[in-house]
């Protein structure tokens, strides 16, 4: 059996999603294969950083995003008895938070709003085997035969691991790291309204508060201690809790089962290619982050959002050329390769209990806390909405080697390194029409 479609999405997660909808909004026929047919159990990235927000915005389902989701302006870190924040009103412009909701949710969202569009169609339970002869090989359950699909493009958002990155014979770069961590989503007291990050000598808590009274939760556990974990039960993780955030106590208690509870595996890579021919990929497909500053579904929509401009506007001109692919990979994988160095940097960070990284990292947060310019970078940085690289005086700076610059940024400044129309579809600046 054969299946045509103007472009052919595997995988349909947060990023094959937000494509999906970008697509069907431009008028373009698309056809997403998800191999699962019902809502995943797995926890998986829930905060949307402002670009998303922006992003999101933009395809029109931002206020439908904010009815379901929970957002905060403000994450506090505790180090020991010492406090410091990052404050993303601290951005010029309107996304000047940042919002939880719970993926499958959100997913949800997306899905319902591409399908009202008639060009959008959506196949759950449709595994994606491979490629042959630039055609997409599709097991479906409910079908004895193999589905063939032809289509002009083929986006791989099939996360990590990614057959449309096998077939592109696209090699992964990979970092691993010495934690793991538990994860979990339970009730919250009501005053727990903004982010939080608690560490006290090699231990590590963050918590997010998500609507109807929730908190998603991760724990870093060394590497290789789960299972002394499960074997210590229940009453031992809710003491760990305890012990860092006694503001729990009657909360994280209700959970009563480790079935409840996730290991998560942090690793990091990045692909050495996005696009070959017509075939591209997006998301986990392409780069994975630590998940520390809460990055991955967030570089997964931008992804989405650039590559979904590029083939809707070779769609409206009619000019259906694999080549221009390219300009994605221009944009998304320098972005991506900065996240992922950033991602990288906070979870070294937290990868080391001794006195000397503790006092490092107090050090630099300290700093950061009080020169204008670090704080401004890190909230830049971590929003999507632009990039300003650190320098060595930076660096100097956070290890307290040079004195704090204390004065604010005018606006201009502030506005300077945020990303234009041009910067993120550059392409539009070349070919005018
Ligand atoms: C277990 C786990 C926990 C995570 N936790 C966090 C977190 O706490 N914080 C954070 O910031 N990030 C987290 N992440 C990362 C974040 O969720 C991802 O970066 C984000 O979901 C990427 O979106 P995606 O659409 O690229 O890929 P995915 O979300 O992985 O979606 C891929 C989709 O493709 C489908 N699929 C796979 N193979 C095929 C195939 N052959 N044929 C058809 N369909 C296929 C899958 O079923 C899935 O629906 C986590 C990731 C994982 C895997």
């Amino acid at each position: 059996m054969s299946l045509n479609t103007e472009v052919a999405i595997v995988g349909g997660g947060i990023g094959g999603l937000t494509l999906g909808l970008k697509l069907a909004q431009a008028n373009i026929e698309v056809t997403v294969f998800e191999k699962l047919d019902a809502p995943s159990s797995v926890y998986k990235g829930e905060l949307l950083q402002p670009k998303s927000l922006k992003i999101f915005k933009r395809l029109d389902a931002l206020d439908v995003i904010c009815e379901n989701g929970f957002s905060f302006s403000r994450i506090a870190f505790e180090e020991g008895e010492k406090e410091f924040s990052m404050d993303y009103s601290i951005l010029p412009g309107d996304y000047k938070y940042a919002l939880m909701i719970e993926h499958e949710k959100l997913k949800g969202i997306l899905l319902n709003q591409a399908l009202q569009y008639p060009n959008f169609h959506y196949l759950s339970g449709s595994l994606a085997k491979g490629y042959d002869n630039g055609e997409l090989m599709v097991e479906r359950k409910d079908l004895k035969e193999q589905l063939t699909v032809k289509a002009d493009f083929f986006i791989g958002a099939e996360g990590r691991n990614s057959i449309t990155r096998k077939e592109m014979n696209s090699k992964i770069k990979k970092i691993e790291y010495n934690h793991q961590f538990l994860t979990v989503t339970f009730p919250r007291p009501q005053s727990l309204e903004e982010g939080k990050i608690i560490s006290k000598d090699e231990r590590f808590l963050g918590l997010f508060p998500l609507p109807d009274a929730k908190v998603r939760s991760v724990y870093l556990i060394p590497e290789g201690t789960y299972k002394e974990h499960l074997k210590k039960g229940i009453h031992y993780f809710h003491k760990n809790y305890l012990e860092l955030f006694p503001e729990l106590e009657g909360y994280v208690t209700r959970l009563k089962n480790w079935r409840d509870i996730q290991l998560m595996i942090p690793t990091a890579f990045y692909a050495d290619k996005y696009v070959a021919g017509k075939l591209a990929i997006l998301g986990d497909a392409a780069h994975t982050v630590h998940p520390m500053a809460g990055e991955g579904m967030n570089m997964a929509i931008q992804d989405a959002d650039v590559l979904g401009e590029l083939l809707a506007e070779m769609y409206t001109r009619g000019r259906i050329l694999p080549d221009k692919l390219k300009w994605y990979e221009k944009v998304r994988k320098p972005r991506a390769e900065n996240m992922i160095s950033l991602s990288h940097l906070s979870a070294i960070a937290y990868s080391y209990s001794n006195r000397v990284i503790t006092g490092i990292r107090r050090k630099g947060l300290k700093q950061i806390e009080r020169d204008k310019t670090l704080q401004y970078k890190q909230m830049l940085n971590v929003s999507g909405l632009g990039y300003w690289s650190e320098s060595l005086w930076d660096r100097l700076i956070q290890a307290g080697m040079l004195p704090a610059r204390e004065t604010e940024l005018s606006a201009a400044d502030k506005s300077h390194y945020f990303y234009t129309e041009k910067d993120d579809y550059p392409w539009k600046k070349v070919e005018q029409p």
